[in-house]
């Protein structure tokens, strides 16, 4: 799945969950929201919150790609941004460990400890989420991904013949379909 997916569907699925979040057996699952780290904090008004834990989401639903050299984010800073992405896909090879829960979950605990040194609270949540999208996107091709690694090595995805080549016009409909059905989740609740 392009980068651009990617990051389409991680911002729109957010976006509706804040609107309006899911029912669930559990309790509720609404979108997390970036917050000062202690008192008033740097973050400022609701506006700047809301634009930063959006930015955020987005820019760790491409993340997981950086097991791969020709990716939007390897290619996100230049020279070194490719140098990581090399070591990555050589070490862990493309849709590896990165494309695993056990990754999101990783990725979310290293940013809610990293969020108190940048001042802000919800990090790790907010990058653990757009982490989670990318995987599960990436769950709905034919190369699939190991959702359950290393317990469980085989890949989770759909049969050849009903996955959507990468960049295809299935793939665009299918970003298409779901931005729409977010747009129509988030207005339920608006005219509720
Ligand atoms: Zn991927």
């Amino acid at each position: 799945m392009l980068g651009r997916s990617h990051v389409t569907l991680a911002g729109a699925t957010y976006l509706s969950l804040l609107v309006h979040p899911l029912p669930t057996p559990w309790g509720a699952l609404a979108a997390p929201l970036l917050r000062p780290a202690a008192g008033d904090g740097p973050l400022g008004p609701d506006e700047l919150a809301l634009a930063l834990s959006v930015a955020t989401v987005m820019l760790a639903a491409l993340a997981p790609d950086v097991d791969h050299g020709g990716s939007a984010v390897a290619r996100s800073l230049g020279i070194l941004s490719r140098a990581v992405a090399s070591v990555a896909e050589r070490v862990l090879h493309h849709r590896g460990p990165l494309h695993s829960a056990l990754a999101a979950v990783v990725a979310g605990v290293l940013s809610e400890l990293l969020g108190p040194q940048l001042g802000v609270a919800g990090l790790g949540l907010l990058v653990g989420y757009g982490w989670a999208t990318h995987v599960l996107a990436d769950a709905v091709t034919a190369c699939g991904v190991p959702l359950l690694w290393p317990l469980w090595r085989r890949r989770l995805r759909l049969p050849y013949g009903l996955a959507p080549p990468t960049g295809g016009r299935v793939e665009a409909l299918t970003v298409l379909g779901t931005v729409l059905a977010c747009v129509w989740w988030g207005a339920l609740q608006v005219t509720a």
